[in-house]
């Protein structure tokens, strides 16, 4: 038997805030309240004790690309994170569109610091031509689908992968909307910035077209659709107004999407350049107020190591994309919770419970603190600040866009299954 209580901290979930101990036994939480023992404490003073967060946008990049990051290597900086599961993208070599792979990858993913959870193609080999085996991957347990890295440009392809979607229970299919015809060959946003700079652009409405393609899809077929990381003040509306519309839409925000702008890009430094791109103030007022009023459910990181080698090419050749799991946390107190813009309760509904009702896994993460509920718990210290620094992550990649700057709010301990996988900020394995 395994026993410890959290003490001291301030419980915070979807029901609400209270000051209480957490007993945690055997992998689930026993007790929580006032004034409980046990031989082991983890101390939570000053401290935030939370379900652990859930990602609903990770690139694990195994199997094909470990010289980047494997699911162990990942997992452990999801931990340290706050995270306790993930959803690991399909666009790794070869990709999540097939029940061996998806098998090996659940496999590995046993032995790691959060529970990975697969998603699985929507097209065969992400190529948007013919539609993956999609009921043999949802028997093996996956409930996101998407092509990730990629837009399902056929309207017909994504219509015939929404009504097969009705008939796998919990499914849903999430779109990476960018307008391939639109965006070939861009790097960045396409505006002032990108004219002054000289660098091909990738149109915000590429974004906004395939959101309200996508939204009429929804509505046609009433499957549910889920948009990764949108990025501009159109889709933004177009998601508002198609949820009061009473369309099964859902939506996810990066945190680079709500920090920063394309004016980061004049560097020329590759560690800005990601898929969608960073785009404009005003776009980034929109997301931030799309999540203030619950247009957008959900905080994801799109984490994306890559190598020193391919990232440090100049800005158009070096491939799109930025770590996010160590930081995403801090970056929502920082950037969102102390100026007000949203409660502590919102950010972590958009970090834990939202994504992971999304996710379909809200019978073991997001739960409300209570007994018989598995323990995935993160411990956070909302005042703690520190400095990103890039080597001192615990990705196999160092491709942060946030290297030197000072955050504020950091994970203590995370709890998975009952298992202290981080302690103090530190990995325990
Ligand atoms: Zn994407």
């Amino acid at each position: 038997m395994s026993e410890f209580v959290i003490r001291g901290g301030e419980v915070v979930d979807a029901s609400g805030r209270r000051t209480a101990d957490v007993l945690v036994r055997d992998g689930v939480v026993a007790e929580v309240g006032a004034g409980l023992e046990a031989a082991d404490v983890l101390d939570a003073a000053g401290a935030i004790v939370t379900p652990g967060f859930v990602d609903l946008h990770t690139h694990l990049r195994e199997p094909g690309d470990e010289d980047a990051e494997t699911i162990e290597t990942g997992s452990r900086a999801a931990a340290l994170g706050g995270y306790t599961a993930v959803v690991a993208m399909p666009n790794t070599r070869p990709p999540l569109d097939d029940p061996t792979v998806v098998r090996a990858v659940l496999a590995i993913g046993t032995e790691a610091l959060c529970e990975v959870v697969s998603s699985g193609c929507i097209t065969r080999g992400r190529a948007g031509e013919a539609l993956a085996p999609m009921g043999e991957l949802h028997a093996l347990g996956v409930r996101v689908f998407t092509d990730d890295g990629s837009c399902v440009m056929s309207a017909g392809l994504m219509r015939r992968a929404l009504e097969y979607s009705r008939g796998l229970p919990g499914a849903v299919v999430a779109q990476h909307a960018e307008d391939d015809s639109m965006c070939a060959g861009g790097s960045m946003h396409e505006g002032a910035v990108s004219s002054r700079l000289g660098i091909p652009g990738r149109p915000g409405e590429a974004e906004a077209i395939i959101v309200a393609r996508d939204i009429r899809l929804a509505a046609l077929t009433g499957a549910r659709v889920h948009f990764l990381h949108l990025s501009t003040a159109a889709s933004v509306d177009l998601v508002r107004a198609a949820k009061r519309d009473g369309v099964p839409v859902t939506c996810e925000v990066a945190p680079h999407h709500f920090t920063l702008t394309d004016e980061a890009c004049a560097t020329f430094d590759p560690a800005f350049k990601v898929h969608p791109p960073l785009r404009g103030a005003a776009d980034v007022e929109a997301v931030r107020a799309g999540l203030a009023d619950g247009t957008i459910d959900a905080i994801a990181t799109d984490h994306a190591p890559h190598t020193p080698e391919t990232k440090e090419r100049p800005f158009e050749e070096a491939p799109p994309g930025m770590l996010g799991l160590e930081t995403a946390a801090a970056l929502a107190l920082t950037e969102l919770v102390e100026p007000g813009i949203l409660t502590l309760e919102q950010a972590l509904a958009a970090l834990s419970w939202n994504p992971a009702r999304i996710a379909g896994i809200d019978d073991r993460h997001g739960r409300t603190v209570a007994p018989g509920a598995p323990a995935n718990l993160c411990v956070l210290d909302p005042a703690a600040t520190w400095t990103v620094d890039p080597m001192a992550l615990a990705s196999r990649a160092h491709n942060t866009p946030y290297a030197g700057r000072t955050l504020r709010g950091r994970v203590r301990h995370t709890v998975l299954r009952g298992e202290r996988v981080v302690l103090d900020g530190r990995a325990t394995r």
